[in-house]
């Protein structure tokens, strides 16, 4: 579904990302995982064009990229993504947040959307909360209306950059439950965790990031059971 070929990324002077190499294969997910500051969310940004980058390429879907790409837009309707910090649009209800990409970018049928919208309301156990407003939500529900508002477009590729960051203890499980349920659905996904025993649960594949390089890259059987380099056995010590 996506290959990365040689990308490398740079903010300013500084090269940030460096050779990197990596592919998705439809269905699966992979687990990116790395220190503070190793540049994962920079690559997931620059995945679906939030972030310029300045070599290599990557390959989505039948789709070339290369630097100075300028047509994400049509693309972002196929990579959802979800960030740590909740971005819902605050003077809309929880159903407006979900409905505005399919209706006024994909130019829906506003039945069809609303029909899809509260099926996946239901599943992730917020049908109740379709009118009510951000604010009046928890950590954990809104990251759950952000999954869905994303899910809602029919994405081909999610992207998810440590979703449960932020949340409160007692919220990350549901919002990982919801991540879950995808993976068992085979939703391609590529996924930047802190949560170790969740990344082991659904990795098909891990891949390791120090200081903008992949340094390893395994099953996720094999990462977390018998890492190849010291790093990455340090990196999953100092996790425990
Ligand atoms: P964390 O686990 O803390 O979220 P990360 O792996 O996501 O870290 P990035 O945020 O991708 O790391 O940062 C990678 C490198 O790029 C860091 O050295 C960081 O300082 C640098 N960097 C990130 N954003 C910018 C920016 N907007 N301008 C300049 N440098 C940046
Ligand atoms: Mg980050």
């Amino acid at each position: 579904l996506l290959t990365v070929t040689h990308l490398v990324k740079n903010y300013g002077k500084k090269e940030v990302l460096h050779d990197i190499n990596f592919t998705v294969e439809k269905g699966s997910v992979t687990v990116l995982l790395g220190p503070s500051g190793s540049g994962k969310s920079t690559l997931i940004r620059c995945l679906n064009g939030l972030e310029e980058f300045h070599g290599g390429q990557i390959n989505f879907e039948d789709q070339t990229i290369t630097p100075g790409f300028k047509k994400w837009q049509p693309l972002r309707q196929h990579i959802g993504m979800v960030f740590q910090s909740y971005d819902l649009f605050p003077n809309r209800t929880v159903i407006d947040n979900i409905l505005l990409g399919p209706l006024k970018v994909q130019k829906r049928d506003k039945n069809e959307a609303l029909a899809q919208a509260r099926q996946l309301l239901k599943e992730v156990q917020l049908s109740e909360y379709e009118n009510a407003y951000p604010r009046q939500l928890s950590g954990g529900q809104k990251q759950r209306i952000a999954i869905v508002r994303a899910l809602t477009l029919n994405p081909d590729f999610m992207l998810f950059d440590e979703v449960t960051a932020s949340l409160d203890p007692e919220m990350v499980r549901g919002v990982l439950e919801v991540i879950e349920g995808l993976a068992a659905r085979k939703m391609t996904m590529l996924v930047v965790t802190h949560e170790m025993n969740f990344a082991k649960q659904i990795a098909d594949k891990v891949l390791f990031l120090e200081n903008g390089k992949i340094v390893e890259e395994s099953s996720g059987h094999q990462f977390f059971e018998q890492p190849q380099t010291q790093r990455a056995q340090d990196f999953l010590s100092s996790m425990d």
